[in-house]
């Protein structure tokens, strides 16, 4: 669907649902530079203060602080809504599997009568987790995926198809403009420090002289995207003026085993952090790259941040932010492989 708005150019009212948290945080920030009006809707359940806290410096920033899951009117027009509300750390969606599913289909449905009363575009911020433990690698959108519907990643997993489906059906039967972004692995400052995921994990241990935490053997691997590249793509699908017919993968293609991760971290942070393996989760996808050429000939984009500048400007955040000493610079680089500029 290819719908003009009359203020295409102008100043929008955007929803950012799940706006306090990492990716959200960013993604507002861009926004309200950009001169928007942002409506941040979340309920702080893995969002933060800190997140919202500077946004307030910009008279176009409201909060609402609430759960997707209940009705919500924000008694003014809306233009576009990202919907990012949904735990996105395995650990933190694994808490309150229930609610993490109620939130991912209510919430969405909640969110998507709202843009078809306000004929606003809608964004649905989806996973790669939709491949499950994939058997195609790289994955392409076209991809059914490879989850189980009962382990303890489903109410995440099926959490998010089921929110694809819904968007799909909202487009279908009710002329709805939406654009579903399928991201991958993302990392970068404002993640919370317990967040739980691989990146944030082990910086936070290396600068604490903890051990490493290995699940598994580390031979999975997973490949990251800088957050400042995921806002991008968001952006640039929601404003592209078709709506693509189907889903668009945003990650960034480079493929890291997590043992690979672990010993780059080691390099950047020397702390003397020795590595300690534990179980694998369940479920634990063993390959993970996403086929971007979708998001390349669709939106122009690809990600421009490699691990080698990505993960010590991120390390960099959690020093300061955890009132460590600075990182000194020259292991700045010597810790990265020879990764090259990314796709
Ligand atoms: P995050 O946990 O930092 O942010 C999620 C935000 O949603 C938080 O502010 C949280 O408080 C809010 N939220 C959760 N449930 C809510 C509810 N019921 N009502 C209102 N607000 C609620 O996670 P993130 O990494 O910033 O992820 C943002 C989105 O991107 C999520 O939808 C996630 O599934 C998706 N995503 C992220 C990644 C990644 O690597 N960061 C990968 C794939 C998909
Ligand atoms: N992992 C790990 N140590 C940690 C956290 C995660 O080895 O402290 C592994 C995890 O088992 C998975 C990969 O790192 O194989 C990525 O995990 P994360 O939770 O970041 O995201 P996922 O892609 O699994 O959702």
């Amino acid at each position: 669907m290819n719908m003009i708005r009359p203020n295409d150019s102008g100043p929008r009212t955007i929803v950012v649902a799940g706006g306090a948290g990492f990716v959200g945080s960013h993604l507002c920030e861009n926004l309200l530079q950009q001169g928007h009006r942002v409506i941040c809707v979340d309920s702080f359940l893995t969002g933060t203060e800190a997140n919202v806290e500077p946004l307030s410096n910009f008279a176009g920033f409201r909060l609402i602080r609430q759960d997707v899951a209940e009705p919500l009117d924000p008694g003014e027009p809306v233009d576009e809504i990202y919907n990012l509300a949904s735990p996105a750390s395995p650990p933190h969606y694994q808490a309150d599997p229930v609610h993490t599913m109620m939130t991912n289909v209510v919430g969405t449905a909640r969110l998507l009568d709202l843009a078809s009363a306000h004929e606003a575009r809608f964004l649905q911020a989806s996973t790669s987790e939709i491949y499950g433990d994939p058997e195609q690698h790289p994955q392409r959108e076209d991809y059914l995926g490879h989850v189980n519907c009962t382990g303890t990643r489903a109410c995440y997993d099926e959490g998010k198809r089921a929110a694809e489906a819904l968007c799909y059906d909202y487009a279908r039967t009710r002329g709805l403009d939406v654009r579903v972004a399928r991201i991958f692995n993302t990392y970068g400052p404002r993640m919370r420090p317990d967040d739980g995921r691989i990146v944030s994990n082990m910086i936070v241990q290396a600068l604490a002289g903890e051990p490493l935490t290995v699940y598994g053997t580390g031979k999975q691997t997973r490949s990251f995207c800088f957050v400042s590249d995921l806002v991008d793509g968001l952006m640039a699908l929601m404003n592209v003026s078709a709506a693509p017919d189907a889903p668009v993968n945003l990650g960034n293609p480079q493929e890291f085993s997590i043992a690979e991760l672990a010993s780059q971290v080691r390099d950047l942070i020397p702390s003397g952090s020795q590595i300690v393996h534990r179980p694998l989760p369940e479920d634990d996808p063993k390959r993970r790259r996403p086929d971007i050429s979708r998001a390349k000939e669709l939106l122009g984009w690809s990600p421009k941040v490699s691990l080698d500048r990505g993960l010590p400007e991120t390390a960099s955040w959690f020093a300061l932010h955890l009132g460590h000493g600075p990182i000194p610079q020259t292991n700045r680089t010597s810790g990265a492989r020879a990764a090259g500029a990314t796709a």
